[in-house]
């Protein structure tokens, strides 16, 4: 099932997508309610939103593909490496990444998404698809210049815009050897496996409920593989994730 959040009249709406439209539901994906009233639109006619409850935080996992922690240089983590970004950074499919002025390099970061749906503390890895709602694709936007200047990453991966994610929710998702490949202007730049991930789903929600509560609506960022790349104003960047679909945004 593919959930979609959207606005009509600028009102948040959720439905699921049944072919080219959308069937609303009558209540919230936070409760598993899933009952639809019938009524349905065309996908095209909306503006389609973050799909977010909404997020109270996004944790994003650091070098979790041994690729691109190779072109980052340094050593593997051992276990999971997190960091935040700010659900200020959010924006949906088909909205503008905007490239802040005191940043002279910024580069695209394809990644698997979890989106968790019910409240998760000390999770076991045997019980993680309990608490996960579904995935989704995302892209963990980072001004690598002001990465290197700062010695941390909150600055560089924090700004407005720099968290597209969408353009659904997946809920019958599992990562199985899906392809993920990010495409600027057309032209590849990522391609892998999402069974390279070092830490898998189970371990990452698991180890991150270790440390703080996950509640409905949060969003994981699972790492990115090999390929990350500069984008630059007037680019169309675009996250396919097979059984997913694809996020597409400009960069202005
Ligand atoms: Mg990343």
């Amino acid at each position: 099932m593919r959930v979609v959040k959207f606005a009509i009249k600028g009102e948040p709406r959720w439905g699921v997508l049944d072919g080219p439209e959308i069937a609303l539901f009558k209540g919230h994906p936070e409760f598993c309610d899933y009952e639809t009233t019938g009524e349905r639109i065309p996908l095209k006619d909306v503006h389609v939103l973050p799909p977010t409850l909404p997020t109270t935080k996004i944790v994003c996992i650091g070098k979790n593909y041994a690729d691109h922690a190779a072109e980052m240089g340094g050593d593997l983590p051992t276990e999971p490496l997190i960091f935040l970004k700010p659900s200020t950074s959010l924006i949906a499919d088909k909205e503008t990444i905007v490239l802040p002025s005191i940043s002279e390099h910024v580069d695209h970061e394809g990644e698997l998404a979890i989106v968790i749906g019910s409240i998760a503390k000390n999770v076991k890895e045997e019980d993680v698809y309990d608490v996960i709602m579904g995935f989704t694709i995302a892209n963990d936007v980072t001004a690598r210049d002001l990465q290197a200047k700062d010695g941390q990453w909150t600055r560089s991966k924090g700004f407005d815009t720099f968290c597209p994610v969408g353009p659904w929710i997946e809920t019958e998702f599992r990562p199985d050897g899906q392809l993920l490949e990010t495409r600027v202007d057309g032209e590849i730049r990522q391609h892998a496996s999402v069974d390279l991930m070092i830490h898998k789903v189970e371990k990452i929600v698991a180890h991150v409920s270790q440390a703080m509560t996950l509640l409905p609506g949060d969003i994981i960022l699972t790492g990115t593989p090999a390929g990350i790349g500069e984008i630059e104003a007037g680019q169309t960047v675009e996250i396919s994730i097979e059984g997913i679909g694809t996020l597409t945004n400009t960069v202005a």
